[in-house]
């Protein structure tokens, strides 16, 4: 299961996200999730973005290791096409992950106890958490903790709990996206072409969450569009025949000529919008959030998501040209 929480402080909000070790369901595809909206970015004054590594290992991996590996997982996402956002490595540091308020956007393994005091749960693989500063929402400094029970390694596919992997999921969060709903589920679990944003691992042993997808592309170009960034988009709203809204369903866009799947989630109003597409003609399809997933793995508010439809395919494909916004109106099954 996932969690998430929101403290908050005289000058600063911190809320956390967790990635945890438990894969689920069958479900359909979604997509990409801007968690608070795409003015939740980093503060323009601090990019690029500096991180650190405690200067703690754990018992499978040297602190040399896991500095490897974060680097790696923050240069996954900067490499990504159009993404305009830039980080920059600025050694180990004696802070904690999870440390507040220190200035110091730190990556590492925290101890069981203090994973208990902040009242994190055993399954959780790890947590990323954000401050941002009241009255103006952008992030001001993130840190992503790792659960050190876990045997983590620095190897591809070797059985063991991969990093890299868990640090690009975290690394996506710590630039601001939420959760994908875009899962392509096999008989074991997560299968290539998911989202390394979904919000459950791909298991023990599996490095396929390295990879980023078109969707995580997407979302990470959305919040900070680079040059040549695309800027087609389609929107509407989703509704039932009787013209009644649904609330916070999954619309993906599908273009089959470069096999390009990229989602977005309707919000609490029914309106939906899918950013950041190349020209092209489009496949949708609306679905309800899988079945197996609690409200809040997706950051809605518990108790407001309509499920009672079917999954719906529109009619026609939809046309995105120019760069421009396409509207929809998408009527769902029942
Ligand atoms: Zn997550």
């Amino acid at each position: 299961m996932l969690r998430s929480n929101t403290q908050s402080a005289r000058l600063l909000t911190r809320s956390s996200v967790l990635a945890v070790a438990i894969s689920l369901g069958a479900p359909p595809v979604s997509g990409y999730q801007l968690v608070r909206g795409p003015d939740f970015v980093w503060a323009p004054e601090l990019r690029p973005v500096g991180y650190w590594v405690a200067n703690a290992g754990n018992h499978w991996l040297t602190v040399d290791q896991v500095v490897t590996e974060t680097r790696a997982a923050f240069d996954t996402w900067q490499e990504s096409e159009h993404m305009g956002l830039s980080f920059s490595y600025r050694g180990t540091t004696d802070q904690r992950p999870f440390d507040f308020f220190d200035g110091t956007n730190t990556v590492g393994f925290s101890s069981r106890e203090r994973m208990s005091q902040l009242g994190l749960s055993e399954v959780t693989l790890a947590v990323t958490s954000w401050l941002s500063v009241i009255g103006r929402d952008v992030i001001a400094e993130a840190d992503i903790l790792v659960n050190p029970a876990y045997n983590w390694t620095d190897v591809v596919d070797s059985g063991f709990w991969d990093l890299r992997a868990t640090l690009v999921h975290e690394a996506g969060h710590f630039l601001g996206l939420g959760h994908s709903g875009v899962g392509r589920v096999g008989e074991r679990g997560l299968v290539e072409g998911s989202s390394v944003m979904w919000p459950y691992t791909f298991g023990r042993g599996s490095s396929l969450g390295r990879t980023l997808t078109a969707d995580d592309v997407t979302g990470a170009a959305v919040l900070y569009p680079g040059p040549g960034a695309p800027t087609g988009r389609i929107h509407g709203i989703v509704h039932r025949a009787s013209g009644e809204l649904v609330r916070y369903a999954h619309v993906v866009a599908f273009e089959p000529l470069r096999d390009h799947t990229v989602g977005a989630w309707a919000d609490g109003e029914g309106n939906f919008e899918i950013a950041g597409l190349p020209d092209g003609q489009y496949l949708l399809r609306v679905n309800p959030i899988p079945a197996h997933h609690s409200d809040g793995a997706y950051f809605f508010p518990y108790g407001r998501v309509d499920r009672d439809f079917s999954v719906t395919v529109v009619a026609q494909l939809v046309l995105v040209s120019g760069g421009q916004a396409t509207e929809i109106n998408i009527e769902v099954l029942p």
